[in-house]
């Protein structure tokens, strides 16, 4: 039986899929983005953190079994909010024969997963056998700009992104806005021309830049340096896919949004 790393599980979560959900954070991501507020879901073994409360151990090992009972536990409120299972992260395609493992023992129930798309192409065929629904990230389309704000290559993440759309899964593109880096003309044209003739495309959701993004670092013993000016008008543009005829919305944000300005 596999066994996998957690960091956080949220119940009750209405903007992690339809419905209400309980959401999985699992450890471990390739990725390191400048605006990354989840900096506990990076490593993947648990670690402790230093906080204002004293130390505190950040990751559980659970096995498939435990995991999943705890979440059927959930079953019958779930079922009757719409609602389900989302796997986030960190990157949870690094556990991805831990979450297959879990969704086998699911008690029918709706499973999202939220991707950054940067795994193994044999990991995303694992997990599209069972999942009802992607909730895939695109952030930038310029692979140096990827590079530089991510400290990835972006081919994987397109590839793989091309290869579920044949797989025939449905996905939403979810397009994480950074001031001045994701939010451009330039930017989100490029992903709309990406994803508008996908086979699987729901709809794309633009998720306002989150300011309490440095939240967590320094209880981690690291600095939030993050290679753009935080305090830039961030632009809600939903446009270049208005123009391409793919269906957009401004995800829900608990945070404050400033008002869109002209290029
Ligand atoms: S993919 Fe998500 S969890 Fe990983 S570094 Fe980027 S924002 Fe953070």
């Amino acid at each position: 039986m596999k066994s996998g790393v957690v960091f956080d599980i949220r119940e009750f979560a209405l903007h992690d899929g339809p419905g209400i959900r309980t959401t999985v954070f699992l450890k471990g991501c390739p990725l390191r983005c400048s605006w990354c507020h989840n900096p506990d879901g990076w490593i993947r073994d648990p670690q402790i953190i230093h906080g204002q409360a004293g130390d505190r151990l950040i990751g559980k090992d659970y096995t498939s079994e435990e995991l999943a009972a705890l979440l059927n536990e959930q079953a019958d409120i779930l079922r009757a909010n719409e609602g389900g299972v989302t796997f986030s992260g960190g990157e949870p395609l690094e556990q991805a024969e831990f979450v297959t493992e879990v969704c086998d023992r699911l008690d029918n129930l709706h499973i999202v997963f939220d991707t950054s798309g940067d795994g193994t192409e044999t990991a995303l065929r694992l997990v599209a056998e069972k999942v009802d629904l992607f909730y895939y990230d695109l952030k930038l389309i310029d692979s140096t700009a990827h590079r530089h704000f991510t400290g990835a290559d972006n081919a994987p993440i397109l590839s793989n992104l091309r290869l579920l759309s044949s797989l025939g899964a449905s996905f939403v593109i979810r397009v994480p806005l950074v001031p001045g880096v994701t939010d451009t003309d330039e930017n989100l044209n490029a992903i709309a021309e990406t994803v508008r003739n996908l086979p699987g495309l729901v709809r794309v959701d633009l998720l306002p830049y989150n300011r309490a993004a440095g939240g967590k670092y320094s209880n981690l013993g690291l600095k939030f340096c993050p290679l753009y000016d935080e305090q830039r008008e961030l632009r809600l543009n939903a446009e270049p896919f208005e123009r391409h005829r793919v269906p957009v919305r401004i995800a829900a944000s608990d945070m404050p949004i400033r008002k869109p300005v002209p290029a």
